[in-house]
């Protein structure tokens, strides 16, 4: 929904620039304020009108996607070696598959969408009849094919029709250009009865007030959302959802990333001891309405 797209702090033509100056993401105003600044020219602004926090200015959509094509990009920097993660990430989804089962939103055919390296895919194993994870980068769906019968390369545009009885997303709202198509994409393909099950960082964590700019969850240039409950609730209930959840979504981390965080280093053996952290993702489930 970004309406101003061809504003521009210097003047140049947009064309000359890697940045797109757009409006709030959820409702197209273009009244901001500056909240947190990063390495220029990158700020997160708070919209003056729905309340939102979204990164302003943000890469162009090719650019992004070209990062994202690389395996590359689970390795980088921000991530802090993302297969190190891959334990405490497994018991993760662990339990929130034990939640979603509780919810009774398993069963049937499973489309994941960003499925990364599978971790997912794999750890719903015997839940579905089928499960289908897509992303964008060709390696990743490669690896991850191993978990699931089939991984494509894409994003909603490119999933297949469906119908699939739960749809999830997890942590790849924050990264999507333009939320609304995205999710109307994925009512299109629920059955009349599916789940979507969207997991995002949590704008209301405790921890983004304490932490600031330090927030893990500021990624830049990547995560281009910042959402609460409401803002997701709004964006479910205008793209054909009904019946909208927050679940529960504890989060376990590799020790070792909090060794970090105190300027620590561990011993290998302790180094993916997973820890669980309340209050850091924030998960929604809705239906089909
Ligand atoms: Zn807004």
């Amino acid at each position: 929904m970004p309406t101003d797209t061809n504003e521009n702090i210097d003047g140049a033509p947009e064309t000359d620039t890697p940045y797109e100056y757009t409006g709030c993401p959820i409702c197209g105003s273009s009244k901001r304020r500056e909240g947190y600044r990063f390495e220029p020219p990158f700020t997160a602004a708070w919209c003056m009108e729905c309340g939102t926090l979204y990164l302003h200015p943000r890469l162009k959509e090719q650019a992004m996607a070209e990062r994202y094509a690389q395996l590359a990009y689970f390795d980088g920097a921000n991530y802090q070696d993302y297969r190190k993660q891959e334990r405490s990430l497994s018991r993760t989804f662990q339990s929130f598959l034990k939640r979603l089962e509780r919810r009774g939103c398993l069963g049937g055919r499973l489309l994941e969408l960003g499925s990364g390296l599978g971790w997912f895919l794999r750890a719903s194993e015997g839940y579905f009849d089928e499960r289908i994870g897509m992303d964008l980068s060709t390696e990743a769906a490669s690896e991850a094919s191993a978990y699931a019968d089939s991984v494509l390369v894409g994003g909603i545009e490119q999933a297949p029709d469906g119908p699939f009885d739960l749809i999830a997303a997890i942590q790849v709202l924050e990264h999507v250009y333009d939320p609304d198509p995205f999710l109307s994409g994925i009512a299109q393909r629920l059955a009349p009865d599916g789940f979507a099950a969207i997991v995002v960082p949590d704008r209301g964590s405790w921890m983004r007030p304490l932490l600031g700019t330090r927030w893990p969850s500021f990624k830049i240039p990547e995560h281009l959302l910042y959402l609460n409950e409401t803002d997701l609730r709004t964006l479910f209930e205008r793209n054909g959802f009904t019946n909208v959840q927050r679940i529960a979504y504890p989060h376990a981390f590799p020790l070792d990333i909090l060794a970090g965080f105190a300027g620590l280093s561990l011993p290998e053996a302790l180094q993916t001891v997973p820890i669980w952290i309340p209050g850091t993702s924030l998960a929604m489930i809705a239906q089909r309405a």
